[in-house]
């Protein structure tokens, strides 16, 4: 077991805890349970990208501070796991969680120990001999092939750290897994305030949400999302729809789209997706075509009509950056996730970053989530004028889609 200690200052968002009142939130939180002297196993999503064994973005372990907080402060010992990106064969040191750790230290400015195992005796030992007020970060939860299988022997193993267990991470709460859904079957379960918050404001949008709701969507694969966009046609008033999964309307329309990425399969369910959504689904009025995917790519941008072989939509035009900023300008709430074109390359990043600001400036509630719409929303600068930033791409798809999400199931209803 390692020790850090940094004693490093730095502003802490310790109490984060307001607008926790979440009518539509109906499990137990870590707030509605006596955890005085007990030791708290909390599933936190720490998979944070990390260069050079640093963390590089701390969203994440911000994000779970307060609930972290709030158990230090009320004098229980916590115990954090967490998985790391998809190490394949068990251990492999480049998906080690020893540098969230010692991250965690810095901004708690207190020590933070580290075990090298998440399960097992080391993992034991190092739990046994936590006090009220420490914390303990385990090592990635993924080294274990048990915890994706969900392993009732791992979930057990998990559970004999601690006397409670809380799941603050929703950006791994739409997998069953040992960490997510196993454990919270052996010990009291509860819901952190990160989990409590992503589905409030979440669950609002989508069930109680302030009209007009504009929903957009984007990204590369439409076959991921067709849930999502069948979902949010009942639930919407517009659904706009951007990035490459507006080429497969288009073809299924009957234009040619030339060298356009498009998924083939789901040619059919948009035909009926078209048919069912007519006045609420919304499509590209011109698009930014490029005869090569690359950045430095020759450019033309027209009104959207039959494509020629040898070109591409890469983006979507200034037209519809128009049109589509005015919807939202008029909306009440906007959920908002998937890029509008390749964003990646900055000769068709405009539609994207067009769709950003006009979110941003909107009076809507406006949620974003999914990692290509939120480092849009970040690399603009306008995180702050954004209601709600999801920490979960995956599971608020999941949401927005309507499913159950398996580690907020299982936790205790209020
Ligand atoms: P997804 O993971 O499905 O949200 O897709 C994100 C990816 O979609 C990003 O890497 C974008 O570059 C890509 N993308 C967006 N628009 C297009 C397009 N018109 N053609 C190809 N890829 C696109």
């Amino acid at each position: 077991m390692d020790e850090f200690d940094f004693t490093v200052d730095l502003v802490l968002p310790l109490v984060l805890l307001k607008n926790r009142e979440g009518a539509m939130f109906k499990k137990k939180l870590v707030s509605d349970i006596d955890v005085k002297g007990k030791k708290v196993l909390v599933r936190v999503d720490f998979n944070v990208p990390i260069k050079d064994g640093v963390v590089s973005d701390d969203t994440r372990i911000r994000a779970a501070l307060p609930t972290i907080s709030y158990l230090l402060d009320h004098g229980a010992g916590v115990i954090l796991c967490s998985h790391l990106g998809r190490p394949k064969d068990g251990p492999d040191p480049k998906y080690t969680m020893r540098p969230t750790a010692e991250y965690l230290s810095r901004l708690l400015n207190r020590p933070v120990a580290f075990s090298e195992e998440a399960v097992g005796p080391v993992a034991e030992a190092a739990a046994r001999s936590l006090k009220p007020g420490e914390v303990l970060v385990l090592e990635n939860t993924r080294f274990y092939p048990g915890e994706t299988k969900n392993d009732p022997h791992v979930a057990q193993q998990l559970a004999a750290l601690a006397d409670i267990y809380v799941n603050d991470a929703f950006g791994s709460a739409h997998r069953a897994h040992a960490s997510t859904e196993g454990v919270a079957r052996l010990l009291p379960a509860v819901a952190g305030f990160l989990m409590e918050k992503e589905i409030k404001y979440l669950g609002q949008a989508i069930e109680n949400p302030k009209r007009p709701f504009v929903a957009i969507l984007g990204g590369a694969k439409i076959g991921d999302k067709i849930g999502v966009i069948r979902n949010l046609l009942k639930k919407a008033d517009l659904v706009l729809i951007g990035g490459g999964m507006a080429n497969t309307f288009f073809k299924a329309q009957g234009y040619p789209v030339g060298d356009s990425l498009v998924d083939e399969e789901s040619l059919d369910t948009a035909r009926q997706l078209l048919a069912e959504g007519q006045s609420r689904l919304r499509l590209p009025k011109d698009v930014v075509l490029a005869n090569s995917f690359e950045d430095s790519a020759e450019r033309k941008t027209i009104e959207m009509g039959p494509i020629q072989d040898g070109w591409r939509i890469m983006d979507i035009g200034p037209e519809t950056v128009a049109s589509f900023g005015k919807s939202i300008q008029g909306a009440g709430t906007i959920v908002w996730n998937g890029p509008m074109g390749v964003f990646e390359f900055p000769n068709f990043a405009q539609g994207t970053f067009g769709i950003a600001r006009a979110v941003a400036e909107s009076s809507a509630v406006s949620i974003v989530g999914g990692g290509d719409s939120v480092a849009a929303i970040n690399q603009s600068g306008l995180g702050a004028k954004i209601t709600h930033i999801s920490t979960g791409g995956g599971a608020s798809l999941e949401m927005l889609e309507g499913l159950v999400l398996p580690g907020v199931a299982v936790l205790q209803d209020k």
